[in-house]
């Protein structure tokens, strides 16, 4: 199972990829997390991505593009991945078209998690709050000018994939405002719905 989780920060995509995770023994791809491990660790795509990433604008789509494709050639990806915060651009998209053209691979769907956004603000600020509590480190960008940045990048560069998935045929639409378990019985439904498997022909072209 190959998929895609689309949505705008706090809406809820990390949780319901480790939802999915479980139940489709597959991997989740969180081109974040990768950044943030990057950062770490201090390699060179670390040094490029952290004041992009803190000021909370998006990195340059070949580094994350860079970063993905040798990620799905890794051997536990190979059941299956749920992409996490890629693709964020519609060139992004394209190049997951190409990636999975050339890796003779398919995607099965493309799950939005639709949420009101002025629920987000609150969201966000639980989960820093929640964080706190756990004794844990706040994440750089998690901090009100970064997020007005953060939200304004999903407005302008990656709603604009719902119509273009929607186009090719391989959106699921689910209500992220729900609670979190009803909404990962929703992606299920969607999941399990006859229509879900979209064909390669929808999701590899160009
Ligand atoms: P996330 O953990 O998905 O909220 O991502 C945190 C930050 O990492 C984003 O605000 C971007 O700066 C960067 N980032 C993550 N994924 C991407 C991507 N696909 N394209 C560009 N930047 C990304």
């Amino acid at each position: 199972m190959r998929l895609i989780l689309l949505g705008p920060p706090g809406a809820g995509k990390g949780t319901q990829a480790q939802r999915l995770v479980q139940r489709h023994g597959i991997v989740q791809l969180s081109t974040g997390d990768m950044l943030r491990a990057a950062i770490a660790a201090n390699t060179p795509i670390g040094q490029k991505a952290k004041d992009i990433m803190a000021r909370g604008a998006l990195v340059p789509d070949d580094v994350v593009v860079g970063i993905i494709s040798e990620r799905m050639d890794k051997p536990d990806a190979k059941n299956g991945f749920v992409l996490d915060g890629f693709p964020r651009t519609v060139a992004q998209a394209e190049a997951l078209n190409r990636l999975l053209k050339e890796k003779n691979l398919n995607l099965d769907a493309v799950i939005e998690l639709r949420v009101d956004e002025d629920a987000l603000l609150s969201r966000i600020e639980r989960r820093i709050a929640e964080m706190k509590a756990r004794g844990e480190t706040v994440r750089a960008d998690d901090n009100a000018d970064a997020l007005k940045i953060r939200l304004d990048a999903y407005r302008a560069q990656t709603a604009p994939l719902i119509t273009y998935y929607g186009q090719k045929g391989a959106l699921k639409t689910v209500d992220g405002m729900a609670g979190i378990d009803e909404v990962t019985a929703a992606i299920n439904a969607a999941l399990a719905a006859p229509d879900s498997s979209v064909g390669r022909q929808n999701t590899a072209r160009a």
